[in-house]
């Protein structure tokens, strides 16, 4: 007799990942790893994926798989190791990994019943498979052909490397990435290519669909379930060999794969916000040594985390210092907002800065606005008892969106009319504060009537699609200029941006994470990456309250490894990532106190049985950053320090905890 170990297919919350069932004669040759089987569980019968044959079992009253679902194993050998591995590394339920790494509707298809044909399609899916001309590789200059040697040996000898590609925004980053692809492609591998989800442009299919005719998938959120389980499929069967897609896209089946991309490597978008919680960079390296594939992580700006693991060796630094073009980056003026409101200019835009817009608008060039927080007023305050209208649900401000003439919770979707007296007091004096998006879309109306201005942020990308449409209607020059959040800071490469105006650039500074500084320089070094891309010269405004903020200062001179550097002794000598790992558990309950106090109970019970050899401290527990989350309290404490994993089997798992390793803002 033997044995097959089995994970259970539901969302219930099981007491363990592994369950073991005896596998009748009959089917023996059928069992295999990564085939999904039927077994009963309980009193029902439900699906499981096989992860594993055994020999033996511990587990007395074993009962028998009753069938199996899969002609051939549903997932590749390599990803039932790998489901494994990032259940490990983020202390993650394996049935949740197994489950992310399948489309909802493989998972829940047996073979009899599938029918692939949806009847609209996604534009993503259109730029895919419109028939164009055909792209010719551009020769790669010496620095391109320097980073790319590494990830062209490693696919000529199908043995993983890692590379870190830094690379100044416009150097040429992406062609090193479509010469690796080509190297595996000609050796009849496949490749993934990551790039986060408000990357996915047209131009960015296009350019893939260009090169590589008839060969793109694409796999990102705006896809039908449908149209995600024939991508799925097509990539399986070896039909479609080059995936892009966004985080989830690293689990794209692909038979044998030769390199995975993962582009603007620290966008935080790569890591997944639900469980199971893991990061895609980190998952494409796992990938990288469970396949023999190369992977390269490119950026302008990599987490410091990511520069400091290529200086320990971890991954091999390629750099690419100066545009393709040999043009210099484009200068960056600071405005001090602090000098601007002492002359007495209440505007959003600075003396300077509306006079550049009007520059560049009379010479026909495109400008791009960025701001960083979207609706009218980010705060609503009464100005007679000085409180905030906050959240029912979350304790967070509401935003005001005069458009729709609501006040919303951007955290759980609360949306009231604007009152029209102060919930505390009854004063009639009630003030907007803090500007968004739609607010300075209208001053900016007002004060340039000319101005075909188009706005991108959340509020108007709801629509399937929208995002695709704004974009490619700002690069027809449909429009001249474009505001938005950071949804206009990375991956557009429009030669017509001749002016990139940063409204604020504190916003994302003054956040309680201590990547706050990493982000804030990342998103400022990108949105100006936008400009100087043709061969106008281009110009970027930054305007901020706080010119002096090394984060600030060291974006306005392009400068990141004066940031890195100074960064890194931060992190050093405040021991967070990349001197310790850290690890947050958070407890969620209606009752405030009984929150705290079960947080207060397990990490007195952790701490109990950690011993001082495993160099770990346990801080907190503190209530969350957002304490109240809706209509939720919840509180949290956080491990620290560097083999992190040593305190995993004593983590709470009962209802209402979750477990974030490597956590991300
Ligand atoms: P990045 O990904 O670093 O932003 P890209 O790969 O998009 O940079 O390159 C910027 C621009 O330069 C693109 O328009 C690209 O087509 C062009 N380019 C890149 N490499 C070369 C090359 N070797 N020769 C000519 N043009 C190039
Ligand atoms: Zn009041
Ligand atoms: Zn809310």
């Amino acid at each position: 007799m033997s044995f097959a170990a089995v994970v259970p297919e539901t969302r219930a919350l099981l007491p363990r990942d592994l369950y073991t069932y005896a596998i009748p004669e009959s089917i023996e040759h059928a069992v295999l790893p990564g085939v999904r089987v039927e077994v009963p569980f309980g009193r029902r019968s439900i699906l499981g994926y096989v992860v594993e044959r055994q020999d033996t079992t511990e587990q007395g009253d074993v009962k028998p798989i009753a069938a199996v679902v899969d002609d051939a194993p549903l997932l590749p050998g390599h990803h039932v190791v790998l489901a494994r591995r990032i259940a490990a590394h983020y202390c993650a339920p394996l049935g949740e990994v197994i489950r992310a790494m399948l489309p909802s509707r493989i998972r829940s298809q047996t073979s009899a019943s599938r029918r692939s044909g949806p009847r609209s399609v996604s534009r993503a899916l259109e730029e895919a498979r419109a028939e164009r001309e055909p792209s010719v590789a551009p020769l790669l200059t010496d620095a391109q052909r320097a980073a790319a040697a590494p990830l062209l040996e490693s696919i000529a000898q199908r043995v993983h490397r890692r590379v870190l590609l830094h690379g100044v925004t416009g150097s040429g980053k992406t062609e090193v990435y479509l010469a690796a692809i080509d190297a595996a492609l000609q050796r009849g591998q496949g490749a993934i290519v990551l790039v986060p989800e408000i990357a996915l442009t047209p131009q960015m299919i296009q350019r893939f669909a260009a090169r590589f005719p008839g060969r793109i998938a694409v796999l990102h959120s705006a896809l039908t379930e449908a149209e995600r389980a024939a991508e799925w499929r097509r990539i399986r069967s070896g039909d479609l060999d080059v995936v892009v897609g966004s985080r989830s896209a690293v689990f794209a089946p692909v038979p044998s794969l030769g390199v995975v991309v993962v582009d603007e490597e620290d966008s935080s978008a790569y890591k997944q916000d639900r469980v199971p919680r893991y990061h895609a960079a980190e998952v494409a390296l796992m990938l990288g040594e469970l396949t023999g594939a190369a992977v390269v992580l490119g950026s302008a700006t990599p987490r410091v985390e990511t520069y400091f693991r290529a200086h320990g060796g971890d991954l091999e630094l390629a750099a690419l210092p100066a545009r393709i073009t040999g043009r210099p980056l484009p200068p960056i003026e600071v405005v001090d907002l602090r000098d601007e409101l002492a002359a007495g200019n209440r505007s959003p835009l600075s003396l300077s800065l509306q006079r550049a817009l009007r520059e560049c608008h009379e010479t026909d060039g495109q400008s791009i606005l960025f701001l960083n927080r979207r609706g009218t007023a980010t705060v609503l305050l009464c100005r007679t008892c000085g409180a905030a209208l906050t959240c029912r649900n979350c304790s967070v401000s509401l935003v005001h969106h005069a458009s729709r003439a609501s006040c919303d919770c951007h955290y759980c979707g609360l949306t009231v009319p604007l009152p029209d007296a102060c919930p505390a007091c009854g004063s009639r004096a009630i003030r907007g504060m803090g500007m968004g998006t739609e607010r300075l879309e209208n001053e900016v109306r007002a004060m340039f009537p000319e101005l075909r201005i188009l706005r991108m942020d959340r509020d108007t990308t709801q629509s399937r699609d929208a995002y695709f449409d704004l974009y490619e209607r700002f690069r027809r020059h449909d429009a001249d200029c474009m505001i938005g959040t950071q949804m206009v800071a990375k991956g557009w490469d429009l030669g017509n941006v001749r002016l990139v105006g940063i409204v604020n650039a504190d916003s994302s500074l003054h956040f309680p994470d201590y990547r706050s500084g990493e982000a804030t320089f990342s998103l400022l070094t990108q949105v100006a990456g936008r400009a100087g891309r043709g061969d106008e010269p281009a110009r970027v405004i930054l305007q901020t309250y706080t010119p002096d903020h090394y984060a600030v200062r060291h974006a306005t001179t392009h400068d990141y490894l004066s940031f890195a550097r100074q960064e890194i002794r931060v992190r050093r000598d405040l021991r967070f990532p990349p001197y310790a790992r850290l690890c947050v558990c958070t407890f969620t309950h209606r009752s405030d106190t009984a929150a705290e106090q079960e947080a207060r109970g397990a990490a007195l019970r952790l701490s109990g049985r950690l011993d001082a050899g495993d160099g770990l401290d346990v801080l907190g527990p503190t209530p969350a950053f957002l304490h109240r989350l809706r209509g939720q309290f919840r509180w949290q404490f956080t491990v620290r320090g560097q083999a992190i994993e040593r305190a995993f089997a004593h983590l709470p798992r009962e209802r209402g905890w979750s477990i974030d390793v490597d956590p991300a803002p």
